[in-house]
């Protein structure tokens, strides 16, 4: 099999999905070049708590995978780092990564956390959706795979204005580097996974649930990031403005989804599922709480997704309301919802100590840029489009350029990771038939 040597595959973003993809290639021989733009790999799902519908901790069943690829022979990660440009056909792809300065060698640098234990300056972390603090030397989460921290040129004080220094005093391999510069790599591959993933739809674009104006009204990812035991609390659910347990939730579905006139005309596929599950791991924090849920449906066809909806409702007293939110606003330290119950015909008014969004799934805009240059076709919205969605799921139509996961649209990580498979699965027939 002279050609494995030659095969060479390019995978753009590092979730779960281009991980998986990684690993059935590298596992079958193939050299594999993975980049991500943030510092480590991971993507959505290692900002989850635990999963639905077995409800195991998600970094428990993620942390071997992203070791296994950090690991692996032939995986060669590029993180932190971006396509630049990419051109070519099948067999013959070029690419040209740029790669942020982190300004910190990786090659010294041991990830013994020093740097970040005395580093004194403190800014939102976007890995917790802004809920938690992480240092302008950081790592994205204690996990991290690589285990390399990378300093914000913009809040860092010695970068900024050549004050502190303090990380690489401290740092004991002298890896600490402030005249790092950007670099440029060129990759040669046969082949082009894109799996960039998805992004939630924004709150300053939902003004009917408040535009992201109102304190205690959070979109789902920033709720995942509360009950995680490795989010800004440890574990414990407490409300952003004022650290207090909350005592009433409200969840509401399809914010901004199936919403053809306002928002995205679609159903994000995975919102009905999350929820149940969320309300169900806020009662399990929360023995007291209540949580209340809008839907306009249940949506849960899935192994044993039915029965985990009803768990909720039957088992852990959460209360559904079928009908539309109305009007969120802040009254007298609460979050007051007024809804409708479809099923009763009354009005609903919640004054709830939290809310939680479930915005529309939506594309990354960076992905637009990379089927531009692949001349890959996407939708109205943004999502990646393949060939023939029925019998060709994971092509493009493009010879030798592949979809995986979320960046053609929603789905949950068994779907998920059956799409990358596909992915691998036809990157090798191609490799296979030289
Ligand atoms: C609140 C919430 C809870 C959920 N809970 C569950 C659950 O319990 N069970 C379940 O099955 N599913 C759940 N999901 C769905 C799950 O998050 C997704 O199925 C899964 O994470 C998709 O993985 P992905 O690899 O396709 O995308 P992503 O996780 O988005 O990964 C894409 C990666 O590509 C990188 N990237 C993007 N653009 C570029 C670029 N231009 N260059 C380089 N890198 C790039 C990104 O930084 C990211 O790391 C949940 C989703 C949400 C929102």
């Amino acid at each position: 099999m002279a050609e494995m040597d030659r095969s060479h595959d390019l995978i753009i973003g590092a979730g779960i999905a281009a991980m998986q993809a990684a690993l059935d290639l590298g596992n079958a021989g193939y050299e594999v070049f993975l980049v991500e733009r943030l510092p480590s790999i991971g993507g959505r799902m290692a900002q989850l708590s635990e999963t639905f519908p077995t409800l195991d901790c998600a970094q428990c069943i993620l942390t071997p995978r992203t070791v296994d690829v950090g690991h692996h022979d032939h995986i060669h990660l590029i993180t932190y780092a971006e396509v630049e440009s990419i051109s070519g056909e099948a067999g013959h792809f070029h690419a040209r990564i740029h790669r942020h300065a982190a300004y910190v060698d990786w090659d010294k640098c041991t990830g013994c956390g020093m740097c970040q234990e005395k580093c004194p300056t403190k800014v939102p972390a976007e890995f917790d959706r802004g809920l938690g603090l992480r240092k302008a030397v950081y790592t994205l989460s204690p996990q991290a795979v690589p285990n390399k921290p990378v300093i914000d040129q913009e809040h860092c004080l010695y970068l900024q204005r050549g004050k502190c220094g303090l990380c690489a005093k401290v740092c004991p391999v002298e890896a600490i580097d402030y005249q790092q510069q950007d670099s440029y790599i060129e990759v040669e591959a046969g082949a082009v996974i894109l799996a960039t993933g998805y992004n939630l739809y924004r709150l300053e674009d939902l003004p009917e649930y408040g535009g992201g104006k109102v304190p205690d009204v959070i979109d789902a990812l920033a709720f995942e990031r509360l009950l995680s035991a490795s989010g800004p609390n440890a574990g414990e659910v407490l409300r952003p403005s004022d650290g207090k347990q909350p005592k009433e939730i409200v969840f509401v579905q399809c914010a901004g989804s199936r919403a053809p006139e306002r928002h995205m005309p679609y159903c994000s596929k995975i919102c009905c599922m999350y929820s149940a599950k969320q309300s169900i791991l806020y009662r399990h924090r929360v023995h007291d709480g209540q949580s209340y849920i809008f839907y306009i449906d249940i949506r849960s066809p899935g192994k044993r997704y039915d029965e985990f909806v009803q768990r909720a409702m039957e088992e852990e007293g959460v209360i559904y309301l079928r009908g539309k939110v109305s009007r969120v606003f802040r009254h007298n330290g609460k979050v007051t919802v007024m809804g409708a119950d479809t099923l009763s015909g009354k009005q609903v008014r919640i004054d709830a100590d939290l809310v939680v969004l479930a915005p529309a799934l939506v594309p990354r805009p960076e992905t637009r840029r990379l089927a531009e240059m692949l001349n890959v076709p996407i939708d109205e919205i943004g999502w990646l489009t393949a060939a023939n969605g029925d019998l060709q799921p994971v092509e493009t139509g493009q010879p030798g350029v592949f979809v995986a996961g979320t960046g053609v649209g929603p789905m949950d990580i068994p779907e998920t990771v059956a799409h990358a498979s596909a992915a691998a699965a036809k990157v090798m027939e191609l490799f296979r038939q030289g």
